[in-house]
């Protein structure tokens, strides 16, 4: 749907933000992300300039009590060179009516320099999110990623000595050619630097990537899925030792340490997706689900001078909602609330989907306050999901959904 007025409305309760900075110093064979490289300094102060003007005009709009959590992400956030990342984080600090209890920033190892950590220190970012990937040589030219082992330690050696706040580390696995020793000896080095958090990402051979390309015609062969889950079991036993629980599907943390940005938007609550390509979801004039899109087409998304709204919402029917609430809640071992649930469907889960409990009762956690699988019922996530999709298509009741809470 594209209509010119989108009918948001102020927003009760506390929103998660997120910027999406579109610019990396050259694309990596495997991302799907939206990114642009070889941008110039003054095109990416006219991007972040609009990021900006956006904020500000959707806070007029929604008027949150409060931004919960903030997440500049991208793309590459440290492409930008230091002194224009630091003018740009002022301004979003500035506008904001708090400071956010989780400010998280990613960055990349081969743009980490003292000058970064510095500007990243001089306002409240209290999170650092680095994409180490591997610490394997053969990765980076095999799919084209501008970084290095070296590179990686370094980066890692330079945060240890200039930055105490949180620091999460993102992992790859499942890369052409790997072993349990391969992805263990990732795991080892990546916790000798003292991360609180790491994520650890399957490599997927994403449509319309090189890489995915490479796969589909077999120019590369990806690990077999039974080499795959040997890894994958291997690692989260062997970060165990080291105090890191699964909380999520793909990330692991230190008791007290999970991500809040992303258990936000794991729980569905509202937030506000600023930046080229960058998502929201937000209430909207009678009580409807609003799902905005900006566009990708940076041109036209800096040249709009009076339009920082996006055009581009459609409106989220509260069975479909219904089922992202499933579908995400489930991710997580915190599962979904009851008394949000109840509140938000005013039923309760078993009334909503009786057959998928009954028939799933050994994946299910007996838990009165959050519906949660148990570990083995998050390995058949994808099972389940469908039991619980095909009994909300066949609903016999209107569902209606009071969000947010
Ligand atoms: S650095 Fe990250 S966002 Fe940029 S192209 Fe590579 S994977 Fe994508």
């Amino acid at each position: 749907m594209d209509q010119k007025t989108i009918p948001l409305r102020p927003c009760p309760v506390p929103i998660s933000l997120y910027f999406h900075i579109p610019f990396c110093k050259s694309k990596c064979d495997y991302c799907d992300f939206f990114s642009l490289s070889e941008i110039s300094e003054s095109f990416m102060v006219r991007v972040l300039e609009k990021e900006v003007r956006s904020l500000d005009s959707f806070l007029s709009l929604l008027s949150p009590p409060s931004i919960d959590t903030l997440y500049i992400g991208g793309g590459t956030p440290n492409v930008v060179p230091p002194p224009i990342l630091r003018s740009f984080l002022e301004q979003i600090f500035s506008r904001l009516p708090n400071i956010p209890t989780e400010s998280t920033i990613e960055a990349n190892p081969e743009s980490v320099s003292k000058e970064f950590l510095q500007v990243i220190k001089a306002v409240p970012i209290n999170r650092l999110s680095l994409g180490v990937q591997t610490f394997q040589n053969n990765f980076f030219s095999m799919v084209h990623r501008s970084s290095s082992p070296e590179i990686n330690r370094k980066a890692l050696t330079l945060i240890r000595e200039h930055w105490d706040r949180r620091l999460s580390i993102d992992l790859l696995y499942g890369i052409p050619g790997s072993t349990v020793g391969w992805a263990l000896e990732d795991l080892e080095n990546a916790i000798r630097y003292h991360p609180h958090h790491i994520s650890l990402y399957h490599l997927t051979p994403e449509e319309n990537t090189k890489y995915g390309e490479q796969i589909r015609r077999g120019i590369m062969k990806p690990v077999s899925a039974f080499q795959e889950e040997k890894i994958r079991k291997t690692l989260l036993r062997r970060a165990r030792e080291y105090r890191f629980y699964q909380y999520e599907i793909s990330n692991l943390a230190l008791p007290g340490e999970e991500c809040r940005h992303n258990l936000r938007y794991w729980e569905l609550r509202p937030y506000l997706g600023i930046g080229p390509s960058a998502v929201s979801t937000l209430p909207g004039l009678g009580n409807r689900i609003l799902r905005i899109t900006e566009t990708t087409a940076l041109g036209e998304y800096v040249e709009q001078q009076n339009e920082e709204i996006p055009k581009n919402w459609e409106e989220i029917p509260p069975k479909v909602f219904l089922k992202e609430v499933f579908l995400m809640g489930l991710r997580t071992v915190f599962g979904i609330q009851r008394d949000s649930f109840r509140r938000m469907f005013g039923v309760s889960i078993e009334e909503v989907i009786p057959g998928t409990v009954q028939k799933n009762s050994n994946l299910l956690k007996k838990d009165k306050i959050r519906f949660t699988l148990t570990e083995r019922g998050r390995w058949w996530l994808n099972r389940v999901l469908i039991d619980i999709f095909d009994e909300i298509d066949q609903h016999p009741n209107p569902i209606r959904c009071g969000w947010p809470l």
